[in-house]
């Protein structure tokens, strides 16, 4: 009987406990990526300082790398910078900007990527792909994932509470996203990886019952957790499919719509989410989304994202033009504006917060 296992593209080593930037360097030499120390490390030009000065001494031979923003000219920019030197490793020290910038980078030089996550606002840091801005606006660029994940527990406890509550959102809509997917297996005939739903469904069925909030280490612990198996999840499927659908078909046209209004990426894709959901039948979901979010300081309606009831609408009809080719409940119930926001106003009736 033939014994057939498939390899999963992941991390060798993920990392989430109390301190554990102190213990980078034995965990690059421990996994063989880096025994001399002989790194690139970067970090945001900003508030990467307080973090140099922590980890600088801990890698006295690292060469260190800013990234001003979350441009794709920033990250090609880095690219080069990073050819004058013979590095292990990149070791990427930031939030998402910072993490998705360096994978791409190091990508484009054969570099393997060290992702240290100061926030959890988003689930790029096991993910394969990167979400960078060019002038035709926000990219999802396919990179390779993280040879290592590192969650610092101190450090994301110093982190903005927002920017921490915001990946709350990001994990919640995979319950959302792996609903679209299966409704596009059924009408579509579309392929779908057992695997990558039940591991993106796990990550967000344990935020969703968790009932600890962002200041406490152990929800942290969980949520950061929960980012690095949906990423991982998306590994599995070679697409976002697992992490991304409706939920993110809705902050992207939100992004494009209102680019200045732009709230963060896990607070407009769980507010999308929890619409999608109630757009699916799925009213209890909805609800149960819709509590979660709020409870989690995170807006479950247009209006506590900033936005009018009518630019939600507006939204939610342009958002299946962001991702052609991607079927979710969007693209099957194919409501036109004035219809979608009268969904959107029984919706708001619906989970009554
Ligand atoms: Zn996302």
């Amino acid at each position: 009987m033939p014994v057939i296992a498939r390899m999963i593209p992941s991390p060798v080593a993920v990392i989430v406990e109390h301190g554990a930037l102190d213990r980078l360097p034995g965990i690059l030499s421990d996994h063989r990526i880096s025994t001399t120390g002989r790194v690139a490390v970067v970090a945001s030009a900003g508030s990467g300082g307080v973090l140099r000065a922590r980890v600088a001494p801990l890698l006295p031979d690292a060469d260190w790398f800013t990234v001003p923003d979350g441009t794709l000219a920033s990250a090609v920019r880095l690219s080069s910078e990073l050819k004058s030197g013979r590095y292990d490793a990149l070791v990427a020290l930031g939030g998402g900007k910072v993490i998705d910038a360096a994978k791409y980078a190091a990508g484009r030089i054969g570099l393997a990527t060290v992702a240290c996550a100061t926030n959890l606002a988003h689930d790029g840091i096991c993910s394969p792909v990167s979400i960078l801005d060019d002038e035709s606006g926000r990219q999802s660029v396919g990179v390779s994932c993280p040879i290592v994940a590192v969650v610092d527990l101190d450090v994301i406890h110093e982190a903005p509470a927002r920017f921490v509550a915001s990946g709350v959102g990001e994990v919640l809509s995979n319950l959302s996203a792996v609903a679209d997917w299966e409704l596009s297996h059924v009408q579509t005939g579309e392929e779908i990886d057992g695997l990558a739903t039940a591991m993106a469904r796990s990550a967000g069925h344990a935020i969703i019952r968790h009932v600890g909030n962002v200041h406490q280490p152990d929800f942290a612990a969980q949520l950061a957790e929960s980012l690095i198996i949906s990423g991982i999840s998306m590994n599995i499927a070679g697409s976002t499919r697992p992490s991304s659908g409706a939920c993110h078909e809705i902050s992207h046209a939100l992004d494009i719509l209102y680019p200045a209004r732009r709230a963060q990426h896990g607070e407009q894709v769980g507010l999308g989410a929890a619409f999608a959901s109630y757009l699916r039948g799925d009213k209890e979901l909805a609800g149960e989304l819709a509590h979660t979010l709020v409870r989690h300081g995170l807006p479950a309606t247009a209006a506590q994202a900033g936005f009018s009831a009518e630019e939600f609408a507006q939204a939610a009809h342009y958002a299946p033009r962001t991702r052609p080719g991607r079927f979710t409940i969007l693209e099957h119930v194919d409501l036109s504006e004035a219809d979608l926001g009268l969904a959107y106003g029984e919706y708001l009736a619906h989970i009554d917060v």
